[in-house]
């Protein structure tokens, strides 16, 4: 059995309590590999090496100097593509196609990030002869990161290659039931002679060692990704230190189709948007508004898409895999079961491969409708392969039932006509808004993050670095 271990101070440990958690490959439901449970006091070790490094030697470390080590990482992951995503698709269940792009996506954060650590400027501020005001963006110092499971390789990179770019040291806390490839990332870091006290790696379950890392007094800013529900008690610790934190909670993000759109190009991408990672993806496009004058036609040919789709083991290297566990599992057939309670009709559904292990954690993706705007089925985040149509006759219409829910992260805009496109991407409220495309192949280089209960901050691009980021005034007086 393959065992990840925690990751402190350069030295790959045990938690000092000596308890595991086994990890379960999602397409067999086979215990492959174990991680350490850790507890407080795993994270108070990581913690202290993370302040420690960025004491004494992180902080002088010239910028250039910090890129060129992340230029290295970045390398090292392109030349090891297909071994980190048959680790990542193990451990996840995606097929292995969408895990080398999780792969590829994952060497260019370090890539770009690699190029930007010397390009944090600050302003010169204009006030009065005699004054000289100027601000610089220092880092914060020690960053947290608490990341999911449902990308590992991709959102591990992200936050860990911006914030040690800004300048921090980092102290990780992956997910529980996904995280070899965040360990195998933090291995190419030491290999390409990255300090090894910057980057420390703690595992364990979220509610046990979670807070002990939010609250601890070493740790000066907390990156989250996850749910709105775990976001709000990772914000409640932080308070109890008056630390700052970046957000990235989840969606029920719209595709919103005019009937002058190229239903061609649109209908692949809106079809990808809700099966990629089995729709366990914060910017999944879960919700299908579509225009009434244009709703049979499109509905003609996509429901025949729908219903070819595949899903299969991640080596099946089908449309789809499995879910990354039995608990999530039974998330997603409870909204099956709340929409037949509904009556709402099935329109569309894939199949599953007779030749999956029966110990695996699959669904069908299915597209139902019409659902009614006030639905649960319309307004909660499902987090699985499940598309809700929803009719609208104007465009009015359309915006309303967009900004209908409580989330906020991203939309698609799908018409040929530019005014249209600006007064959409006007009026819709959330962080992202793809107009005739959708999520942009990773987006490594454009900010990311959310509105209303979908979070605040930003991740990704160099906006994404003023978050691991404070800015600092000096005001110089001279004669
Ligand atoms: P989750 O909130 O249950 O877990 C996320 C992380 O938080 C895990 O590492 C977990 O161990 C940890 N955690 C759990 N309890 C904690 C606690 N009390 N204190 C501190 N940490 C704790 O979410 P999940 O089930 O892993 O992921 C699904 C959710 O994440 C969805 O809502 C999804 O939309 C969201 N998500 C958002 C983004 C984004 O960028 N906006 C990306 C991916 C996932």
């Amino acid at each position: 059995m393959e065992k990840g271990q925690n990751l402190i101070s350069g030295n790959w440990l045990n938690s000092k309590s000596e308890d595991i958690i086994h990890l379960t490959n999602p397409s067999d439901g086979d215990n492959f590999a174990s991680i350490p449970r850790s507890d407080a006091n795993d994270i108070d070790l990581a913690a202290k090496s993370a302040r420690q490094a960025f004491e004494k030697h992180w902080s002088k470390t010239p910028a250039f100097e910090r890129g060129k080590y992340l230029q290295k990482i970045s390398y090292k992951i392109n030349e090891s593509i297909d071994e980190l995503a048959f680790i990542e698709s193990k451990d996840t269940g995606k097929p292995l196609k969408q895990s080398k792009v999780d792969a590829q996506v994952a060497a260019r954060y370090f890539e770009f990030y690699a190029g930007a650590a010397d390009k944090i400027h600050g302003e010169v501020i204009p006030s009065q002869y005699g004054i000289n005001s100027f601000t610089k963006r220092e880092p914060h110092g020690v960053t947290g990161h608490i990341i999911p499971w449902n990308y590992p390789l991709q959102m591990g990179s992200r936050t860990f290659a911006a914030s040690l770019a800004a300048g921090n040291c980092i102290v990780i806390k992956p997910a529980e039931e996904a995280c070899l490839s965040v360990l195998k990332i933090a291995n190419f870091a030491l290999e390409s002679g990255l300090p090894p006290d910057v980057i420390n790696i703690v595992t364990g379950y979220g509610e046990e060692i979670g807070p002990y890392l939010c609250k601890h007094s070493d740790i000066d800013h907390v990156c989250f990704t996850g749910s709105p529900e775990v976001g709000s008690i990772v914000q409640q610790n932080a308070a109890l230190n008056n630390k700052s934190c970046t957000m990235e909670l989840g969606g029920k993000s719209p595709h919103i189709v005019f009937s002058d759109c190229d239903l061609e190009s649109a209908m692949p991408v809106i079809l990808n948007s809700i099966i990629q990672n089995s729709g366990q993806t914060c910017s999944a496009g879960s919700r299908l508004l579509i225009d009434e004058n244009v709703k049979e036609k499109f509905l003609s040919i996509f429901i025949d898409k729908f219903s070819k789709l595949m899903v299969g083991s991640a080596e099946m290297d089908l449309d789809m895999g499995p879910l990354i566990s039995e608990t999530q599992k039974n998330r997603v057939i409870s909204f099956y079961n709340k929409s037949k309670d509904e009556n709402i009709p099935i329109l569309a559904s894939g199949s599953i491969s007779k030749n999956v292990s029966k110990n695996g954690y699959y669904v069908n993706p299915v597209l139902i409708g019409p659902v009614p705007v006030d639905s649960v089925l319309a307004k909660d985040e499902i987090f699985g392969p499940y598309l809700s149509m929803i009719p609208f006759s104007n465009e009015e219409e359309a915006i309303s039932i967009a900004n209908g829910t409580d989330y906020g992260l991203t939309a698609g805009v799908w018409t040929k006509d530019g005014s249209r496109q600006m007064r959409l991407a006007n009026s819709l409220k959330c962080g992202q808004v793809f107009i005739n495309c959708y999520g942009a192949g990773g987006g490594v280089e454009i900010p990311f993050g959310g509105m209303k209960k979908s979070g605040f901050g930003r991740e990704k691009g160099m906006e994404g670095l003023k978050e691991l980021t404070v800015c600092k005034t000096i005001v110089q007086k001279f004669n």
